[in-house]
């Protein structure tokens, strides 16, 4: 039976058509390598084209910067879980991969003298955490909307192949652990495919749709994630999800911290500026978790502001109708839309909101997804590879700053197509299929084909969203942890058992949708095991009952294995591979 799925043969298979897809795909085609991109949605609506405030590097256009300031703001944001190796080659590329972009037609906006636009964001600092620094490269507050197009366009110059609303469902690995290939289905039609390739990268981005209140795009259910642990492969980092300070009440959506880079301020009930309290030096700019718990120890403590006392309020009245007109449109026609509110002269009610996945799919700086395997922790997995959102390198840790993730996006696929150009380079042919190549994809669609009387999928995924929402929120206690494995396990019970009534073939997004769900249940499990074993509070994982940063005991990643729900943990990367090491400190602001 599985030797009929048709087969398909690329060199290269890269599912996703985001920010870090498009970079990696431009460089496989520009090689001249066989390369296809798989999307869910047209390439320039994946979730990059939501981006808003910016893309950092070190240019120093407006005031001086260096790149080991970046690298320094990096590690200390990432509360010293990141990696520094892939921390310094991150930043340090940084101004190459920017002016790579304007060089490919990116319309940035300009300072006076021409230069590239630069605007401040949390946690970006001069000399070392002494003041906030104007470090992201901005397109107005449609910073991601332009690189996305940029993207692709050169990818349509490059001749790379699209797949257009075709969804990946199942990684192929053969005997030998190889990863060669994926199983993927054609939306239109509902036909399922075996797609066979030499390397496959995996660009799939977030999976903020675990949560009730998020501002990720419905897409965002951390496919690669779940194809990635049913092959077996760990998940990194799990327990660190970023909590945006400034999601719309009510509503998700984002506003970008660029506001607040712009001059824009949180208010409390009271009318006060609440932040020069919890972050003297940068207030309103320190970084996203501090804010995030700043903004919801106001709201418990009785300084909300609206009916329920559930918000904050963010002004920029004070910036004028001209600066908000011509540097954050965007955000004024959210405030608009989403809030009822315009901003040029009223404050914009907003709330924490979870917002991006530190956690991901373990690489090295090259792209390459490594697992433990003998006595080597970190062996890379032959001919997989992830970047972007979906990817797990470490540059973030434990918090990501704003703008970090654009500029992820474009180093990390950048070095992944350089390195999968070399490994396809030395392949001869395709590698056999195994024998029974998507008979485990085809099990879950005939289970979804002939169940009866199961659960809707819809309310399965809302108890999913709750769970995550109430037991893995910003604030986290042990008991509250450990009540949301027993919930979630529950929950992954009747994922298992869903019914679909619309067994169409043609555009079933219904089916998509069960699919879908498949994915959240692993990234969901994956985020409370792995949350409930770390006994310290470090960046984005912020434990009641642990409250302190614990080095001795924690300073290490986790890696979650579905098949059991076992952990285990690698040490953190303490050698840079150029500069010294950056010793842990207090993070404050
Ligand atoms: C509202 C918002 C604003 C943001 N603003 C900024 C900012 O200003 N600066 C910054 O640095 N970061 C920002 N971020 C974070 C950043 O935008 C994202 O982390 C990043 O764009 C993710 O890019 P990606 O290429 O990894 O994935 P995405 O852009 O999310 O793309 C994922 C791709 O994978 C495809 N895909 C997924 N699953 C499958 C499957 N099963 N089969 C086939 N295809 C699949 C999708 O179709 C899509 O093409 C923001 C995020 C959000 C949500």
């Amino acid at each position: 039976m599985p030797k009929s799925l048709p087969v398909r043969r690329f060199d290269a298979v890269i599912v996703g058509g985001g920010g870090a897809g498009l970079r990696a795909a431009l460089q496989l085609s520009k090689a001249g390598l066989n390369t296809v991109v798989l999307s869910k949605v047209f390439p320039t609506r994946s979730h990059t084209v939501a981006a808003q405030g910016g893309i950092s590097a070190s240019l120093g256009n407006v005031q001086e910067d260096h790149w080991n300031w970046h690298m320094y703001d990096t590690v200390k944001g990432s509360d010293w879980l990141g990696d520094q190796d892939a921390i310094e080659f991150m930043t340090r590329r940084a101004p190459d991969a920017v002016v790579e972009l304007e060089h490919m037609g990116m319309p940035f906006d300009r300072v006076e003298s021409g230069k590239i636009y630069q605007r401040p964001f949390g946690g970006h600092t001069a000399e070392f955490g002494k003041r906030a620094v104007e470090r992201a490269c901005a397109v107005a507050d449609r910073t991601g909307h332009a690189m996305l197009h940029t993207l692709y366009q050169q990818n349509v110059h490059a001749e790379t192949q699209f797949f257009v609303e075709w969804a990946a469902l199942d990684l192929i690995r053969d005997s030998e652990g190889v990863v060669i290939g994926v199983i993927a289905m054609e939306m239109e039609t509902g036909d399922v495919f075996v797609l066979h390739a030499k390397a496959v990268l995996f660009a799939t981005g977030g999976a903020g749709r675990i949560y009730a209140s998020s501002t990720n795009a419905y897409m965002n259910t951390g496919d690669g994630l779940g194809m990635a642990a049913r092959a077996g492969i760990p998940l990194e980092d799990m327990e660190f999800w970023q909590f945006h300070p400034t999601g719309v009440a009510g509503a998700g959506v984002l506003i970008t911290e660029g506001v607040r880079g712009e001059g824009g301020i949180l208010l409390n009930s009271d009318g006060e500026r609440f932040m020069e309290r919890y972050a003297p030096t940068v207030k309103d700019l320190a970084c996203r978790d501090v804010v995030s718990r700043a903004m919801s120890i106001e709201i418990h403590e009785g300084r909300g502001v609206g009916k329920n006392k559930d918000h904050v309020l963010l002004k920029v009245d004070h910036l004028g109708a001209e600066k908000i007109m011509e540097k954050l449109p965007g955000i004024r026609e959210i405030s608009i839309q989403f809030a009822g509110v315009d901003p040029i002269k009223d404050p914009i009610p907003v709330v924490p909101t979870c917002h991006y996945m530190m956690g991901g799919i373990p690489t090295n700086y090259h792209g390459q997804v490594v697992m433990a395997k003998g006595d080597d922790l970190e062996a890379p997995v032959p001919g997989f590879y992830a970047a972007g959102e979906c990817a797990c390198a470490s540059v973030h840790g434990a918090n990501r700053l704003g703008t970090n993730s654009l500029l992820d996006l474009v180093v990390f696929g950048k070095a992944a197509g350089d390195h999968m150009i070399d490994y396809i380079k030395k392949q001869g042919t395709h590698r056999e299929l195994p024998a029974d190549v998507g008979e485990k994809t085809l099990a879950r669609l005939s289970r979804l084909e002939n169940q009866t009387n199961g659960e809707e999928v819809s309310e399965v995924r809302n108890d999913l969203q709750r769970c995550v929402q109430s037991h893995a929120g910003v604030f986290r206690t042990d008991a509250l942890l450990q009540d949301g494995i027993e919930k979630i396990n529950a929950i992954a019970e009747r994922v298992a058992k869903t019914q679909i009534h619309d067994k169409s073939k043609v555009w079933n997004t219904a089916r998509l949708e069960a699919l879908e769900l498949d994915n959240l249940i692993e990234v969901a499990k994956a985020t409370l095991v792995s949350a409930a074993a770390r006994k310290e509070s470090r960046g984005a994982h912020a434990s009641d009952d642990h409250p302190n940063r614990d080095d001795e005991n924690w300073m290490k990643h986790t890696l979650y294995y579905a098949e059991d729900q076992h952990l285990e943990y690698k040490p953190v990367h303490t050698k840079p591979l150029s500069v010294e090491y950056i010793k842990p400190a207090e993070r404050v602001y």
